[in-house]
């Protein structure tokens, strides 16, 4: 997969996703990750990407023309834009899903007071991360990108590993234990160590739906994005 992030500060994406399964990713070939700064497409001496808002108001705003010029220059036919905002669509598993199968991904990120409002039909996608304003769209862009990432087929070694996961099945997933069997005076559950597949299974089911009532009762009537998932392991 390709993505490209148009953005005014690329360390903040770059950074992060240099390290650990993404990193890897990166190295091998699953995803390539490219930068495109606005600043390039701008024509004064100061490079400036930003002015005030038109009637007032704190903070300085993107202006739209460079944002235009920078998604110009890496949209190709088949590219599916997506600008980060707080006003979007907020980000799931299941928009991580739909995401993973597209072939080429360009995030627009905004930075200070958010970007002209003009630039918003350049956009496929419009996407939230959650119900609070970042300083820019950057740590947003590494969320999406990283989670994206773990779908695309081979990234992670065991392809069952986002099939059987919270969220996926519309519930959290159970608790896991490693060794030691005995922690501290805490003990692993029995069945885990039983070694009864099915005993595990059922114990694995139950637990997830009493931490989903407790503590995400609103997913458990969520539609499982399972099937989704074992086709993008596939
Ligand atoms: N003034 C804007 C508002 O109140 O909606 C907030 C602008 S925010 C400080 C600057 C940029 O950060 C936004 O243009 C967007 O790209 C990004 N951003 C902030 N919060 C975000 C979120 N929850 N999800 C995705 N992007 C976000």
């Amino acid at each position: 997969m390709r993505v490209d992030a148009v953005t005014l500060f690329p360390g903040m994406i770059d950074t992060p996703l240099s390290e650990s399964i993404v990193g890897r990713a990166r190295a091998e070939g699953y995803l390539e990750l490219g930068f495109v700064n606005p600043r390039d497409f701008t024509e004064d001496r100061h490079r400036t990407v930003d002015d005030k808002p038109y009637g007032g108001g704190t903070g300085m705003l993107m202006m739209a023309e460079p944002v235009y010029r920078a998604v110009k220059k890496v949209r190709k036919k088949g590219s599916f834009v997506i600008l980060l905002t707080p006003k979007g669509r907020k980000f799931d598993q299941a928009a991580a899903l739909e995401l993973a199968k597209k072939k080429h991904l360009i995030f627009i990120c905004g930075h200070y007071e958010g970007i002209d409002e003009r630039i918003v039909p350049l956009a496929d996608m419009e996407l939230s991360i959650g119900d609070y304003v970042l300083t820019g769209g950057e740590p947003a862009a590494v969320a999406v990108i990283d989670a994206v990432t773990r779908l695309i087929p081979g990234v992670l070694k065991k392809s069952d590993a986002t099939v059987n996961e919270t969220f996926t099945g519309g519930l959290l997933e159970a608790p896991h234990y490693t060794r030691p069997a005995v922690w501290r005076g805490k003990k692993v559950p029995e069945a885990l160590l039983s070694g009864n597949h099915k005993l595990i299974a059922e114990w694995r089911a139950s637990m997830a739906a009493k931490l989903t009532g407790a503590a995400r009762p609103d997913l458990s009537g969520a539609r499982p994005v399972k099937k989704a998932a074992r086709k993008a392991a596939k």
